[in-house]
């Protein structure tokens, strides 16, 4: 059994319910921190994660002494990582550069190679009976895409038992890349305006997916009214509604540091 973990919303609790469902799990599980611009699961448990693997990017790199200055690379690019002035070679901008390599195909004369540049890497550590993998991106990098296909890749292939994957915050391709594998969703949500608003983005984007899904709310107590919507949507969708009480209790030891299950 896969399980994803996400929610529109950043701050909402979704890696507390995640690391909460694996302590509780009760048997040996993988855990995914496909968050890979800050994970935090590891930081959480307290676990010494050691470096396994790594993810790259394709770059091109042209050789000025063959290039015959034509700029058909530029004018190909579909990203205008390339800027052409006649007379000169392009200029190559590495942030816009998406990797497609299209520049070197259609370079007559075959200036441009590709080179691989590593963009991340990929951790794993042990925590009693849950193996962690996560990705840490290079802060340096904009485009985590190749990063979390290859965690994802890595982890679910050596994956010990059942598997929890806490995705990203947001609703964007790298959060649908993460849910993709699993076999259902839990959607973490809290009582707020924007929780409200992100739980009807991520609802669609989850149904888009096809995938079965419930939602959890957290910090249950602090606004009747986002809680009357929270409680709505999930009856219009039919989809169970799981909901931990806001605890100060749980607050003030999570901002020492100390992480407790909030699901038992
Ligand atoms: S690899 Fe693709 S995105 Fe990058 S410079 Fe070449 S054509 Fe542009
Ligand atoms: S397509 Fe090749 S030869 Fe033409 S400008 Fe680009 S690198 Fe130079």
């Amino acid at each position: 059994m896969i399980i994803a973990v996400t929610g529109g919303k950043g701050g909402t609790g979704k890696t507390t319910v995640a690391l909460s469902l694996a302590l509780t799990w009760r048997k040996p599980v993988t855990y995914i921190d496909a968050d890979v611009e800050t994970p935090n699961a590891a930081i959480l448990l307290g676990t010494e994660m050691e470096r396994i693997g790594a993810a790259y990017k394709s770059i091109p790199v042209i050789d000025e002494e063959k290039c015959i200055k034509c700029g058909l690379c530029a004018h190909a690019c579909p990203v205008a990582a390339l800027v052409f002035i006649p007379g000169k070679v392009p200029l190559f901008i590495e942030e816009n550069c998406v990797g497609c390599m299209l520049c070197k195909d259609v370079c007559p004369v075959g200036a441009i190679r590709e080179e691989k540049k590593e963009i991340g890497i990929i951790r794993e550590g042990e925590h009693e009976h849950i193996t962690l993998y996560d990705g840490l991106l290079d802060p340096t990098e904009e485009e985590a895409a190749p990063l979390v296909e290859e965690l994802l890749r890595r982890a679910l292939n050596d994956a010990k038992g059942d598997v929890i994957i806490d995705t990203a915050a947001g609703i964007h391709c790298n959060v649908a890349r993460a849910i993709m594998p699993a076999d259902k969703v839990i959607i973490v949500t809290e009582p707020t305006p924007y929780g409200v608003h992100d739980l009807e983005k991520i609802v669609k984007l989850v149904e888009t997916l096809e995938k079965p899904y419930e939602i959890y709310a957290n910090k249950w107590g602090i606004n009747g009214a986002c809680q009357k919507r929270i409680e709505e949507i999930a009856r219009e969708k039919g989809v169970k509604l799981t909901k931990i009480q806001f605890s100060e209790d749980f607050a003030r030891k999570y901002a020492k540091g100390a992480f407790e299950p909030v699901i038992q």
